[in-house]
């Protein structure tokens, strides 16, 4: 997208060529694209979220800082409420942390191919990039290298259960890149509530002071649609998150919806173990698929809600998926590190077994 000349005078220069983030949504019949929870909301917590929606007052600002919710989250995670900033989305707790601590003249670690988000926002706050790319094949991180990148760097943010990799940043390389970090480290755990238990990185806290943990209703908790994230970090940190965030950007629905779905987080007990199970469905079928294909193709074991698959003639198949079976994935086939590269996330039983029988008809058909 080209901005027209007038914008070009207009606006701030390091603007000038920023691109709007495109989630390549199109209409479709079975959408595993943006790595939502396509079971939706278990019936009770749609119901008690109904409820709260119907109860909540409109012509009142809400509460600034969600305390509710944020007292809510304190008892389920464990940690105190001045730990806690709620956001509008977890795309909030990323662009506030880029906003107050980077800036120009200063450099973010990151660790791709990971969330491209961390990089539009790093050039939206005139914040340097230093990449430190994954191993190619393994897809995993080069735990010297980023050591050694966020010794000379002021702030990082590495994913964990990584997209669209699924890999899980092990703790001992967290703690070793807390220490080693003169600034702030952001692990964002978008997904974590996919992964085994005792991977999340909210155990290290006590120990870390420089350490920001980034999560999301978006995924787990069925709520993309709400627009409500959070993070959780030293108190000092987040007195720095409540003075420069927007200062009712979380709504009092949005406020209402996540914490009667927070309520209700036993409910959704049942639908994470489900799409654990399905995630190991998918990952072997699909493994099935690319097992008797020459390299490069694979596909990655994952502790998220999504597989990472590289196909031959991924692109096509990702269209003709699209334009041929109304199913919606997403191609990664263009980025740096992801050549070939489809993510499909873990639907229903129904939406997998689908998603299986057309990949295996055209890959058949593409590598005839
Ligand atoms: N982090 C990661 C790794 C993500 O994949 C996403 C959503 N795609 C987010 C953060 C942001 O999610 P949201 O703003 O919906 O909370």
């Amino acid at each position: 997208m080209q901005l027209s000349s007038r914008m070009r005078t207009l606006v701030q220069a390091h603007l000038v060529d920023t691109e709007p983030y495109d989630p390549m949504f199109s209409p479709t019949r079975i959408n595993l694209s943006a790595n939502e929870n396509t079971y939706g909301l278990p019936d009770a917590a749609r119901t008690a979220i109904d409820e709260a929606l119907a109860e909540a007052v409109l012509n009142r600002y809400p509460d600034a800082m969600a305390n509710p919710l944020r007292d809510e989250l304190a008892s389920w995670l464990g940690v105190d409420r001045e730990q806690i900033c709620v956001g509008n989305g977890g795309d909030e707790g990323i662009f506030n942390f880029l906003f107050a601590f980077g800036g120009a003249g200063r450099t973010l670690v990151t660790c791709p191919p990971d969330f491209s988000e961390y990089a539009q926002f790093a050039g939206l706050t005139q914040t340097a990039v230093k990449q430190v790319f994954r191993d190619p094949d393994t897809m995993l991180p080069d735990a010297d290298a980023l050591v050694a990148a966020v010794a000379t760097a002021d702030l990082a943010i590495f994913t964990s259960p990584n997209n669209p990799t699924g890999d899980l940043m092990p703790l001992d390389l967290i703690e070793r890149l807390c220490d080693a970090c003169p600034g702030l480290v952001m692990i964002d755990e978008a997904y974590m509530e996919f992964a085994e238990p005792g991977a999340s990185a909210l155990a290290l806290l006590p120990r870390h002071d420089n350490l920001v943990v980034l999560r999301t209703f978006s995924k787990a908790f069925a709520e993309a649609g709400v627009r409500c994230g959070y993070v959780v970090a030293a108190p000092d940190i987040i007195d720095v998150y409540a003075a420069v965030r927007q200062i009712y950007s979380v709504s009092c629905l949005t406020q209402a919806a996540a914490l009667a779905a927070l309520e209700h987080r036993a409910d959704f007990e049942p639908v994470i173990a489900r799409i654990k199970q399905e995630r190991a469905r998918l990952h072997e079928g699909i493994s099935a698929l690319v097992a008797g294909l020459p390299a490069p193709a694979r596909t990655w074991p994952s502790s998220g809600n999504f597989i990472l698959a590289r196909l031959p003639q991924a692109s096509r198949i990702r269209t003709r998926l699209r334009d041929e079976y109304s199913i919606l994935v997403r191609d990664f086939s263009y980025a740096p590190g992801l050549d070939g590269c489809l993510r499909i996330t873990v639907g229903t039983p129904e939406e997998n077994d689908e998603v299986l029988a057309a990949l295996a008809a055209l890959i058949e058909e593409e590598t005839r």
